[in-house]
């Protein structure tokens, strides 16, 4: 029998916890504080990460934790790039706001990397700038860096559902510096042999079917994606394997979301699965959550030294 490994109750627990730390903080003198920027101007990528700023406007009301969406997406693209990192300097240094993020996917035009790497990496909730990118290759610790949401919200649930990655052949399909690669890496440091597939892979059906816990990350569905497009069905995966979707994609047309993950054919087979609603996506925003508070503290012996 297949085990749903729904992150609801662990998302509630994190967000009562990160509360309570928000209280110490502030007995402290020190508002935690969040920034969001919105740079996409695709309707449909724009419509859906307004979706999601939404979800963390809530969660950080609900922590008490001050919050801030900026929209850039409206100025010119020849000045979209220059305002963004004006923003992110100003917030740099905003005592109102421990940490930030830009919205991700974060338009061709725009140079990703310089953008990103304007935010203090004190500062960097989503774990992506050069710095903070590094962690990943030292012996990072979980309740003091600022790691990738995703990535440590993968591993949080495996723990709290019990699935130890120890000796598990694991295939993580995606390579990006958001999801991708930092399970990937956070998956070998917890002793699994990790195959990273990507869109350029050969044999990679040999490579699902051998696996004994599968993390897809893609977000390119059969029905959105003519080519190059990607789904994990029952009949590809082998019996009592572990399955975690992070990779999803809403079609503005359908009002749907199109799945990485065929939930009922493949929950058949798992032994382990997560929902595709109430699952990693739920994981993300408590990271993030936890991430603000580790950015706080940080702030906090910055204000002390
Ligand atoms: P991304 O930067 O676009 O990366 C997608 C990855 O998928 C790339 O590495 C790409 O390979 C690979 N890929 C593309 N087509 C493929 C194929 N046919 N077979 C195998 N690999 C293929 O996206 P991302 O930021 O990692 O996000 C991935 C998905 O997860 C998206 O749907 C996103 O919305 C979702 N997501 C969900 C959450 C959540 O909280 N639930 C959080 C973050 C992301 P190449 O490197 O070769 O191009």
């Amino acid at each position: 029998m297949v085990i749903l490994m729904d992150a609801r109750s662990l998302h509630q627990k994190i967000r009562e916890e990160v509360k309570m730390s928000v209280r110490k903080l502030e007995e402290e003198g020190v508002t935690a504080g969040f920034a969001t920027i919105i740079l996409n101007d695709d309707p449909i990528e724009h419509e859906t990460q307004k979706k999601f700023v939404n979800f963390k406007g809530s969660d950080c009301r609900y922590c008490d934790i001050y919050f801030k969406c900026y929209d850039l997406s409206d100025i010119p693209m020849n000045n979209r790039e220059e305002k963004a990192i004006e923003l992110i300097k100003k917030l740099n240094v905003a005592d109102e706001i421990s940490g930030m993020i830009v919205q991700k996917p974060i338009p061709g035009l725009i140079n990703e990397s310089r953008v990103i790497n304007c935010i203090d990496p004190s500062k960097d909730v989503d774990g992506l700038t050069s710095d903070n990118k590094k962690l990943l290759l030292s012996d990072y610790d979980f309740s003091k860096d600022l790691l990738p949401c995703t990535a440590v919200g993968i591993i949080e649930l495996l723990d709290y559902y019990g699935v130890n990655a120890k000796g598990m052949d694991a295939v993580v399909v995606g390579r990006s510096e958001l999801v991708g690669r930092p399970i990937s890496i956070m998956l070998q440091d917890r002793d699994a042999t990790v195959t990273c597939l990507h869109s350029k892979s050969k044999n990679k059906l040999k490579k699902i079917f051998t696996a004994d816990l599968i993390v897809s990350a893609v977000g390119r569905p059969p029905e959105l994606y003519e080519e190059n497009n990607w789904r994990i069905t029952g009949d590809m995966v082998k019996d009592g394997c572990v399955v975690i979707g992070v990779g999803g994609k809403f079609d503005q047309k359908t009002k749907k979301w199109y799945f990485d993950i065929d939930f009922d054919s493949v929950a058949e087979k798992a032994s382990y699965i997560t929902p595709n609603f109430n699952g990693i996506g739920l994981m993300t925003r408590a990271r993030l959550l936890k991430n603000i508070v580790i950015a706080t503290r940080m702030l906090v012996k910055k204000v002390k030294a």
